[in-house]
């Protein structure tokens, strides 16, 4: 039996640097929350995932 390797795509959050992990890649121009400090952040690349702070209102950044 083939072993399950779970591929998960991480990228840091460029606002506290936390490490966030995805374990389905989001694609280009989502938008997800740092569940560190609460930032919008829009993903601007898949592949290599690449995430950019913008001000903007999606998540509580209000932690
Ligand atoms: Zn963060």
């Amino acid at each position: 039996m083939a072993e399950q390797i779970q591929k998960v795509t991480t990228a840091r959050c460029p606002r506290c640097q936390a490490r966030l992990t995805f374990e389905r890649l989001p694609g280009p121009d989502s938008w997800e929350c740092c569940p560190e400090c609460g930032a919008s952040l829009r993903v601007v690349s898949a592949r290599p995932l690449e995430l950019r702070w913008e001000d903007r209102a999606y998540c509580d950044d209000d932690y």
